[in-house]
């Protein structure tokens, strides 16, 4: 099974992954963790990728893509994946389309999270505090500053990807307000569809 989450930051992208990853077995690739990955390593994209990421911007989609790229190449990868956090551009999606056309592989779903505004940066303060009472380092954008830009980036440029995935036919929309087990109940419900459609 191949899909994407969609949706602002906040929305829950991260959380509901985790339970695809234990309940489906695939992989959750989310360029966010690599980059931050690539930052702490001091890699040459994480050295480009640092400021940007800092600012709540967002990376040059070259960069992004191969790294995509990449790791869609590893043996883990091969039975399916969960896109997080990518594509956040309509160029980026269309770089999707093209590697995967290339390997004879098809997204099966996109899935969006349909969030209000307004929760969002209660949620990323609150994920910000819960991070620091466990005692680990905080995202240095989950503050309500760089928030804004991160939002804003969602809006102009990630937003779109909705009507682009809808005229495909590939949109699943979901209400990622209500509690977080009933938006699990409700993405594991549409998933199982899609299982059984391809197997069938
Ligand atoms: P995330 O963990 O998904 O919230 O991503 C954290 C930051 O990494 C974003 O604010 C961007 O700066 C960068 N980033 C992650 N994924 C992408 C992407 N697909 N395209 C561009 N920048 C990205």
């Amino acid at each position: 099974m191949r899909i994407i989450l969609l949706g602002p930051p906040g929305a829950g992208k991260g959380t509901q992954s985790a339970r695809i990853v234990e309940r489906f077995g695939i992989p959750q690739l989310s360029t966010g963790d690599m980059l931050r990955a690539a930052v702490a390593a001091g890699t040459p994209v994480g050295l480009e990728a640092k400021a940007i990421m800092e600012s709540g911007g967002l990376v040059p989609d070259a960069v992004v893509v191969g790294i995509v790229a990449d790791r869609i190449e590893e043996p883990d990868a091969r039975n399916g994946f969960i896109l997080d956090g990518f594509p956040r551009t309509v160029e980026q999606a269309a770089a999707l389309d093209r590697m995967l056309q290339e390997k004879n592989l098809a997204l099966d779903t996109v899935v969006e999270f349909v969030v209000d505004e307004n929760a969002l940066v209660g949620r990323i303060a609150k994920r910000a505090a819960e991070t620091a009472a466990r005692g680990e380092p905080v995202r240095k954008d989950d503050t309500p500053e760089v928030f804004k830009t991160r939002f804003e980036a969602y809006r102009a440029q990630t937003a779109p990807l909705s009507a682009y995935y809808a005229s495909l036919g590939m949109l699943e929309t979901l209400d990622g307000m209500q509690p977080v087990d009933d938006v699990t109940a409700a993405l594991m419900r549409t998933l199982e569809r899609h299982v059984e459609t391809t197997a069938s």
